[in-house]
């Protein structure tokens, strides 16, 4: 039997609609969208600029030409940040960003406060939602940008974009959104949400690698991080993955068009999931806001189970679990860890990823799973026997955490 992809937050399979469109600009048509003084040129120009427009439809960009093509959200949000800060004179000034973040994000912050820029984290609570007062309070004279993620990949939270959209303007910043997980999901509006700056990958969407876009509202310059002909309004140099773009082009179309009707079917789905997993499990913790997530996300600790061992045991299942196997040691999701959620309860989550083929036979098919794996390896824990026996396992690990500081 194939295995049951519940991975959607990690990638997504390609379309079948978008790979048709795709074919023809990996085949007969190969033009250069640059090379503008034959029709294979101009074909693939206007190839692209359909693509264009129909990712700037998705977000509510007024003109196409502010959507400029990247290699995916990585190079989006390296080229939002770095793009911006590089270009300016002193080369100083103060970003603000949450802990939680895609490290695209995390790792390009850290960089720019090696070349002399400051970064401020803003506090988020305990399911991952950032605090709009706390936040406004970090705001600087030399702070220039506010990047915040429209929604968490391994948590499924829903930031309030809007707010603090509306928050940056009001100080005359500019706000960047890394908005991968939540497009095709949430109804993002850049005009209407005040977004200066967005991130779009399109794998995420069912549509191909190697490809995404970030929108620049127009009047903004960012510095190239890729030199070159001149592409891309200038801002990101290269000759155009045309097949790529048309990709992701029509994986924009539909994320669009199925917006409404995914977003009810997946919320369903989802939930049907969440019920079953609290109605016949105990001991189990909710990660991320409980309504505020995304319609394709769950991720949930199961007590005395090793998220690692939980996910062997359900075979015939792609997920993730809340633990990042390094060289040295296994390490709980710094997302996790930034919640404050105890190392012992992050090594038992587990992160489902929802998509289009997924079906409420299959949930049901997990749900025994999961049921039965949970009961299986808790039978397994000596520490589970005193849960049951009513010892209090809280007070009990902080005592004795509590002996080893002392
Ligand atoms: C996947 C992901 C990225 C990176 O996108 P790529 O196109 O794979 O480079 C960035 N941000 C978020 C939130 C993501 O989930």
């Amino acid at each position: 039997m194939k295995t049951v992809y519940l991975d959607h937050h990690a990638t997504t399979p390609l379309d079948a609609e978008v790979l048709e469109v795709m074919m023809p600009y990996l085949t007969t048509e190969f033009g250069n969208a640059s090379s503008t003084t034959h029709d294979y040129g101009r074909r693939a120009r206007a190839a692209v600029e359909q693509g264009r427009e129909e990712v700037a439809a998705l977000i509510g960009a007024e003109q196409p030409d502010e959507i400029i093509i990247t290699s995916g959200a990585t190079e989006s949000d390296n080229l939002a940040m770095k793009g911006l800060a590089l270009q300016r004179a002193d080369h100083s000034g103060h970003i603000i960003t949450i802990a939680i973040e895609h490290k695209a994000i995390l790792d390009t912050a850290r960089f720019l406060e090696k070349q002399g820029f400051s970064v401020s984290f803003a506090p988020i609570d305990r399911y991952g939602l950032v605090d709009l007062e706390e936040l406004r309070g970090l705001i600087r004279p030399d702070t220039f940008l506010i990047t915040i993620q429209a929604a968490n990949s391994e948590i499924g939270t829903i930031q309030p974009i809007a707010e603090i959209g509306a928050i940056a303007h009001e100080h005359n910043l500019l706000f960047h959104t890394d908005a991968v997980q939540a497009l095709g999901k949430v109804d993002v509006d850049v005009v209407r949400d005040h977004i200066d700056m967005l991130s779009i990958s399109a794998h995420k969407i069912y549509g191909p690698k190697g490809v995404g876009a970030l929108y620049v509202r127009k009047g903004i310059r960012l510095q190239p991080l890729i030199h070159g002909g001149g592409h891309e309004m200038g801002m990101r140099s290269g000759t155009l993955n045309v097949a790529g773009v048309v990709g992701l082009g029509k994986a924009a179309l539909l994320a669009k068009r199925d917006l409404v009707s995914e977003s009810a079917r997946l919320t369903a789905l989802r939930d049907r999931l969440r019920q079953g997993i609290e109605s016949r499990i105990d001991l189990v913790q909710l990660n991320g806001h409980p309504t505020r997530r995304l319609a394709n996300n769950l991720n949930f600790s199961f007590s005395f189970v090793e998220g690692e061992s939980l996910m062997l045991g359900c075979r015939g299942f792609a997920l993730s679990s809340g633990s990042a196997c390094t060289s040295a040691s296994l390490q709980s999701s710094y997302v996790l860890r930034a919640l404050q959620v105890p190392d012992a309860i992050a090594h038992s989550s587990i992160r489902f990823g929802l998509g289009k083929s997924n079906t409420d036979e299959q949930i049901d098919a997990l749900l025994e799973l999961l049921v039965e794996n949970v009961k299986r390896l808790r039978e397994m824990s000596p520490l589970y026997d005193m849960a049951r026996e009513g010892i209090d396992i809280e007070s009990f690990s902080w005592s004795e955490h509590d002996h080893h500081n002392h």
